[in-house]
């Protein structure tokens, strides 16, 4: 199959040619993400691969279908980029990678709760400069501490029983509440005390038009004051500017973030040099209390091998018109 592969790193070639040698699919690498501007590019493939921050509106969707090509393959588990309605419209298959390691994600969002809490990165910084003082890097200790979850499956189930294991109580909520999980003493609860009763607050369910600003203004007023929120999941889960006034209001204690509402032209991309413009994500940053990586909760070199080996037999499974189910996205899931 000929593919465009968009928002593509080094990293992102290495793995998906490995996993290709024997399947034999001809790439175009853009490092260019696909949206209006790009999508020309795609002329002359079968079919289009993408990650995150790739945008497949409807605009784009249409273009696609106008110079023939047939597929797109999601490099990722999240799909709130792509509207389903109109690929399925114009006869898209959509395909994704649903789960690879939920250790890599789940396993970050502890190491922003753990750095948040014990200042490693300060104490690095100070180290280095010869500053051996430890006043102001008092952390808590996380057992007997209340852990909330939000959204537990693959990904939230692994977060639990890791925060389970460092002597947290661990609360959730999910629409479909993990009978499994339930049996190991986590406890489901309404979504208005997860919010109340949680210390460290974790973010693990897609961004749906349901749960988009799921943490915003009013529910920040129900939460305990000081609370830790940590998001890996989608930055559109989070009402930023709220965030920002519970921050400087001390409602929200930490913020620990992977993902940001307008990451799309900001993160995997070195903008060191440059004036950054969004006036948000600069106030965030001028926080303490706030920690935030550029979307790599994902990036260990196992999730990394898992993502390209389920793409490339992805794309030929729509070349042999065998495609696993499993991984289909399809209008029963965005309804
Ligand atoms: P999953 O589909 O296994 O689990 C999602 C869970 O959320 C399900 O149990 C579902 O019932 C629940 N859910 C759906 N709507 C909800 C709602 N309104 N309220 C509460 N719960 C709800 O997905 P996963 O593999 O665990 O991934 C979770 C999310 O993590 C993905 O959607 C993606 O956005 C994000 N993610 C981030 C990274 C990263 O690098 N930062 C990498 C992979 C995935």
């Amino acid at each position: 199959m000929k593919v465009a592969i968009f928002s593509t790193k080094p990293y992102d070639r290495e793995f998906i040619e490995k996993a290709n040698t024997t399947a034999g699919h001809e790439f175009s690498f853009f490092e260019t993400s696909l949206r209006p501007t790009t999508v020309k590019l795609a002329g002359g493939h079968d079919a289009v691969c993408v990650f995150v921050n790739d945008v497949l509106s409807k605009e784009v969707i249409v273009s696609l279908s106008e110079i023939d090509v047939k597929a797109i393959v999601l490099r990722c588990a999240g799909f709130n980029n792509v509207d389903i309605e109109a690929a399925c419209k114009n006869g898209f298959s959509v395909l994704r990678v649903p789960a690879y390691s939920p250790h890599a994600v789940a396993e970050h969002a502890v190491a922003l709760i753990m750095t948040l809490n014990r200042k490693t990165h300060k104490a690095y910084n100070r180290v280095r400069e010869g500053n051996f003082s430890i006043e102001r890097l008092t952390g808590f200790e996380l057992a007997g501490k209340t852990t909330g979850v939000i959204g537990t499956g693959k990904i939230g189930a692994t977060f639990a029983r890791i925060m389970k294991g460092f002597g947290c109580r661990v609360v959730a909520y999910d629409l479909y509440p993990d009978q499994e999980l339930a049996g190991e003493g986590i406890y489901y609860l309404p979504l208005e005390e997860v919010f109340k009763q949680s210390d460290i607050l974790s973010l693990h369910c897609p961004l749906t038009p349901d749960t988009h600003h799921v943490i915003n203004k009013q529910c920040m007023k129900l939460m305990k004051k000081g609370v830790m929120l940590i998001n890996t999941s989608r930055g559109q889960l989070i009402d930023s500017e709220a965030a920002i006034k519970a921050l400087k209001k001390g409602q929200l204690g930490y913020l620990g973030i992977d993902v940001y509402e307008q990451e799309e032209n900001l993160f995997f991309k070195d903008l060191s040099e440059v004036i950054i413009q969004d006036d948000k994500l600069m106030r965030l940053m001028t926080f303490p209390n706030v920690l935030i990586t550029a979307h790599q909760a994902y990036f260990t070199d196992n999730a990394l091998n898992q993502i390209a080996q389920i793409t490339i037999q992805n794309l030929s499974d729509i070349e042999n018109g065998q495609v696993n189910e499993k991984n289909r996205v399809c209008m029963d899931m965005v309804k």
